[in-house]
């Protein structure tokens, strides 16, 4: 049986994405040879990188003066790379701390530049977004994590400001329509909702970059990789060839605004047992923060000795990926584009059940 895929990442990609990747594999497009072992410059995948390259531009809706890039050594290298390129060390940039990937940004960029935290909810555990604060008209750029993985929060409203933000959108890109005009730069780790693991995309404004008076290395260069359309080195072509397929799988079942309807509809449901059921309660304080991407969740008060009794019913059901990460604790279901919200319901089914057992 196949299982519930709950998994923060990496996680699950669509059935008939999984199908063709495999497919390719083992022989890609009927060339008697396998995606993995043909050349990165051949035609064959020059035309997959210009795919993957033009259905991001339509799903984001992205005009010519943005450059997307297929890079490799995720999210996590992002956090240098972003500060490195877009900070000059005598100048500042603003950020918002809301959970550990935020912090790490943070940690990064100020090796680069000055760093100023304008908003941080890490005196409650991240439990919320920050509002009512401003964003210094003088900050270079203001980082922001749009959906917080691990501790279950996400933007639904952005600060009002003229400066561009530069986004960290790998557990919730592709989720919801982009209002790609805000940002300067956005990156995401494939292996949340795009693809395998080992590709980062890149999404950024060319005129942002080159204004630095440090060194870059060459590999390290956003200008490298949008000169050379992402093929300066060898580029991570199963994984792209991955994405691709999935980008197509977006445009075809609706693009943005219908993955966003899927997305509330899966999230509403389960936010709606939590809420109801005597036996968990929502880790996020201000409810208007929750993230449609992980729900965080706790056994209630009292009843934390049933922890494990009930990730054994999630198990026997065959929902996999629940436990809560370490620094939460609890629960986590990660409802990604591909999760199909019948496993969102067999998720409330043993919710109900474990009440009705040991409510
Ligand atoms: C998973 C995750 C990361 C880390 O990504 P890597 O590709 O493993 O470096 C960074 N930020 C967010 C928001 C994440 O969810």
């Amino acid at each position: 049986m196949k299982k519930h895929n709950f998994s923060a990442g990496p996680a699950i990609l669509p059935a008939s994405v999984m199908e063709q990747a495999s497919q390719a594999a083992l022989d890609f497009n009927g060339m008697g040879l396998s995606i993995l072992e043909i050349s990165h410059r051949s035609p064959e995948f020059t035309a997959v990188l210009d795919e993957a390259e033009i259905l991001v531009r339509d799903i984001a809706g992205l005009g010519n003066d943005y450059a997307v890039l297929f890079l490799q050594g995720g999210a996590s290298s992002q956090f240098f790379m972003t500060a490195m390129n877009l900070l000059d060390g005598n100048e500042m940039a603003a950020y918002a701390d809301t959970g550990s990937w935020s912090a790490k940004a943070i940690k990064e960029a100020r090796n680069f530049g000055k760093v100023e935290v304008v908003a941080s909810s890490k005196e409650q555990n991240y439990t919320f977004i920050p509002r009512g604060y401003e964003v210094p008209a003088n900050a270079k750029y203001f980082h922001l994590t749009t959906n917080n993985t691990i501790f279950g929060t996400q933007y639904h409203s952005w600060p009002e400001t003229d400066v561009p933000f530069v986004a960290d959108m790998s557990s919730d890109i592709f989720s919801r329509p982009i209002d790609v005009e805000r940002f300067g730069l956005i990156y995401a780790g494939a292996q949340k909702n795009i693809g395998p693991a080992g590709l980062t995309l890149v999404i950024v404004r060319p005129d942002m970059l080159g204004k630095v008076s440090r060194t870059i290395p060459t590999m390290l260069d956003y200008r490298t990789h949008v000169s050379k359309k992402s093929t300066f080195n060898t580029p991570p072509v199963f994984a792209i060839y991955v994405a691709m397929l999935t980008f197509r799988w977006i445009k075809a079942n609706g693009g943005l605004p219908a993955m966003a309807a899927r997305n509330t509809a899966k999230a509403d449901l389960l936010y709606k047992e939590i809420d109801d059921n005597p036996m968990f309660v929502g880790t996020v304080t201000n409810k208007a923060d929750r993230s449609q991407m992980n729900a965080t969740f706790v056994m209630a008060p009292g009843k934390e000795q049933l922890q494990a009794t009930f990730l054994e019913m999630c198990k026997e059901a065959g929902c996999v990926g629940v436990k809560g990460h370490r620094s939460v604790g609890g629960f986590r279901a990660s409802m990604y584009n591909a999760l199909d919200i019948k496993s969102v319901q067999v998720l409330v089914d043993v919710m109900r059940g474990f009440a009705e057992r040991y409510g």
